[in-house]
């Protein structure tokens, strides 16, 4: 349903981070404090991912006025897997615009595993969530191309703009994933049965698979990250990507969906819209001010690389990001505001 009253033309009001000093001091800080963590387990459903090293970890936090900050393996490459679902998503919504994406693929979050059949069948069909697989295999669908050769040209040209340099295929994770991907072929026929992918659903998978197959390292997905935070300009190399709705439409889809089952808890406690991905990878962007990206393949039970998160809520608050926190400007009068056992208010 359309919410009224958003005909207006859009202000923008956001803050600044602290100096370069204390920037580059947190990040040294927050790798620091996490990479002796050893909790977490590599994932290894798709068999070559259990290769990697559990001690990877990469913190860095590109501001959106281009300057990055690197601690620890911010240069070792992976998979970019499910984080790649967010820059499709916005390269869709800049071809076919707000309207059009909502109606196809929808914005809501489906409280259900990324890799989710029942939450297909549950809305008739309707992907509902752009960021777990349905959702992402039909956005790639509507990738613009006349054939998946285009469309996967189109999806690698895409994110190798966000991330400001020319990003490859994997290709032994593409082997390993196209081996072992019975489950998404299934998802992608199912959509095919309720008429909602445009295209041949095995080649939709085809290109889902090598999107999620693109090498990128803990860099990459900050300066990705930061582009959405700068209203679609790449603040590394100046290259307009996409306009500032669709960052603004891509951030509030992954505030509600980016972290998995999790969604909820993360922007309880972190308060950013995020990605995470099954190799280890998370970025986390504060608008108008930069994102954060982090590497480390250990996960927790929802999928989320346990360092990362952590390293993650610590710049977070430290940096000030939450998009939710303020502080009050007016003096406080008089004595504390309480509230009682049963929820009344007392001066
Ligand atoms: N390529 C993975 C899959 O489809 C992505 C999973 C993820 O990172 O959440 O299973």
């Amino acid at each position: 349903m359309k919410v009224e009253g958003t005909d207006v033309a859009q202000e923008v009001s956001t803050g600044t981070l602290p100096g370069w000093d204390r920037v580059e001091h947190l990040v040294t800080d927050a790798h620091d404090r996490f990479r002796d963590d050893a909790d977490g387990e590599v994932a290894d459903y798709i068999p070559v991912l259990a290769e990697a090293d559990p001690g990877w970890f990469g913190v860095c936090v590109a501001e959106s006025g281009g300057d990055v900050h690197v601690a620890g393996d911010t240069d070792v490459e992976f998979s970019v897997q499910s984080i790649s679902k967010a820059f499709v998503y916005a390269l869709v919504c800049q071809a076919f615009g707000h309207e059009g994406v909502l109606e196809r693929i929808g914005v809501n979050n489906t409280g259900l595993p990324f890799s989710s059949v029942m939450a297909v069948e549950l809305n008739s069909g309707h992907p509902m969530n752009p960021m777990v697989n349905a959702g992402a295999i039909a956005t790639t669908a509507m990738m613009p191309g006349s054939t998946s050769a285009e469309q996967w040209e189109n999806v690698r040209r895409g994110l190798s703009a966000f991330a400001g340099r020319p990003l490859e295929l994997d290709r032994a994770v593409y082997r390993s994933e196209s081996g072992t991907n019975m489950r998404n072929k299934a998802i992608a026929r199912l959509l095919e049965s309720y008429g909602r992918l445009p295209v041949d659903p095995l080649e939709a998978v085809d290109v889902y698979t090598r999107q999620c197959a693109l090498r990128v390292d803990a860099r990459d997905l900050a300066v990705m990250g930061a582009t959405l935070a700068d209203g679609g300009v790449n603040p590394v190399t100046g290259e307009c990507i996409v306009s500032a709705q669709v960052c603004r439409d891509t951030l509030a889809v992954l505030a509600s969906t980016g972290m998995y089952e999790r969604s909820g808890e993360w922007l309880f406690e972190i308060g950013l819209p995020a990605k995470s991905g099954v190799s280890g990878g998370i970025v986390a962007v504060a608008p108008g001010k930069g994102a954060i990206g982090t590497f480390s393949p250990p996960l927790d039970d929802a999928g989320n690389s346990v360092r990362g998160q952590r390293a993650t809520a610590y710049l977070s608050r430290a940096l000030g990001l939450n998009v939710f926190a303020s502080a009050a400007r007016v003096p406080r009068r008089g004595a504390d505001h309480q509230v009682s056992r049963h929820g009344t208010g007392t001066a």
